[in-house]
């Protein structure tokens, strides 16, 4: 299957060219014959799918098929709502790449910095436009922007939107919509009430699912290492030092936690930055920056401010805290092995994470391979009583029992 053959237009085909896109992703080779004949869609799939293209290539060719160049002002024709101003401006990005070609103008707008700015972009007219949701009613308030002429709109990480406690939001959002348009609603996990939010968004809609399981498991070289809580931060230094130059997420469930990751790095003279919500956007558009540059080579996480950003070979993430839920380890491995590339990514599991570990191998339906003899291995009683013996001990636990009131010298069956 190639891009052609979805039938995509030329000025959006050559962006791709230039891109570097010879073949669409599955969720692409899926979606896009359904978007580009206007219908709904809910698609199951989180970020590395190339779950963007898969929504930006047919909404930017459907604009560019019934757009009049000459018809001024602009009205804002597509709306993209997504959770994180990273995600937001990335999503930009991708827009403003696919579309290189084309008449087709967007912009995108997030809290945590003067409006002033977008505001002035908005008034030069835009067709698109990528907001994550408290800018976007803030400024609808203020009657600076209007969503009376939308035709697309697109709910993007709907799960992360109910997680972030978006839903009132987003149902003000909805209201303000016209009826008549396409809708597209995109969610990594689909638990009942992100159904139900679904069905009050989509109508006759068509559903693509890209197992999450084809974004970890196959490119992405998992191991978990064993360790005390506070040998945390000493197992962290060495993997780094062994790894100095690959590109590393590392992610931490608190803020402060990440705060004081950066700070025992630096101590072992390692440079890191932090990015999550307490850092002020200006902060965590620097950090990125320096981070997808290469000037920067570390960057701790929280699961919120990292989720969606996209970084191009992005050698390793490390799960300095187990998250505890089992969907977040995915979408946290999946920052890693994207498109084309194989990743790494490494978790650290204390006593107190063994129940997490237990649910994500559940999720994932798979074993992680244990790291065994390293440094800093947690041998104590306490965490030998949560694993449980090891796999030695339990064969000769179950041997003993098998021979139990049986005689001595009885020949065991082969087989058996
Ligand atoms: P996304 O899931 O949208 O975050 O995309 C993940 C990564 O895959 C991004 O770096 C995209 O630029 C890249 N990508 C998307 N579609 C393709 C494609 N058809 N071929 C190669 N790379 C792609």
């Amino acid at each position: 299957m190639t891009f052609k053959e979805l039938e995509i237009v030329a000025p959006i085909q050559k962006a791709l060219d230039s891109k570097g896109y010879t073949t669409p992703t599955p969720i692409q080779e899926q979606a896009i014959p359904i978007l580009l004949k206007g219908n709904d869609l809910l698609g199951c799939a989180q970020t590395g799918t190339g779950k963007t293209a898969a929504f930006a290539i047919p909404i930017i060719q459907q604009l560019f098929n019934s757009s009049n160049t000459q018809k001024r002002p602009k009205r804002i024709k597509a709306l993209i709502v997504t959770p994180t101003r990273e995600l937001a401006i990335q999503i930009a990005d991708n827009f403003a790449e696919y579309s290189k070609n084309t008449h087709l103008k967007n912009t995108v707008i997030f809290g945590g910095v003067k409006q002033a700015s977008q505001v002035g972009r908005l008034k030069q007219g835009v067709d698109i436009l990528i907001a994550t949701p408290g800018r976007l009613l803030d400024l609808i308030n203020q009657n600076l922007l209007s969503l009376r002429y939308i035709e697309h709109f697109v709910l993007d990480e709907a799960d992360q939107m109910l997680d972030m406690g978006f839903i009132n939001d987003i149902k003000k959002i909805l209201r303000l919509l016209p009826e008549r348009r396409q809708s597209l609603f995109f969610s990594a996990t689909m638990p009942q009430n992100i159904k139900e939010l679904s069905q009050t968004i989509l109508h006759n809609h068509q559903t693509v699912t890209i197992k999450p399981k084809q974004a970890t498991a196959e490119k992405v070289g998992q191991s978990i290492y064993f360790v005390k809580k506070s040998d945390k931060t000493n197992l962290l230094i060495d993997i780094i030092n062994q790894n100095s130059k690959l590109t590393t997420i590392v992610f931490s469930r608190t803020k402060h936690g990440a705060d004081k990751v950066v700070k025992k790095l630096a101590q072992a003279g390692i440079k890191s930055a932090a990015i999550h919500g307490n850092k002020s956007q200006n902060a965590r558009q620097r950090a990125l920056g320096a981070f997808k540059n290469g000037e920067l080579n570390i960057l701790i996480a929280t699961d919120i401010a990292a989720r969606g950003i996209d970084v191009s070979d992005l050698a390793m993430v490390i799960n300095f805290d187990l998250p505890n839920v089992p969907e977040t380890y995915v979408h946290r491995i999946g920052r890693t092995g994207r498109a084309d590339a194989s990743g790494n990514a490494i978790s650290f599991c204390d006593v107190e994470e063994r129940a997490y570990l237990r649910d994500i191998e559940k999720l994932i339906n798979q074993k992680i391979p244990v790291i065994e003899g390293h440094d800093f291995v947690d041998d104590s009683k306490e965490s030998f009583e949560k694993k449980g013996p090891s796999k030695q001990k339990q064969q000769a636990r179950r041997k003993g029992n098998a021979n139990k009131g049986k005689p001595k010298n009885r020949r065991r069956n082969p087989k058996s």
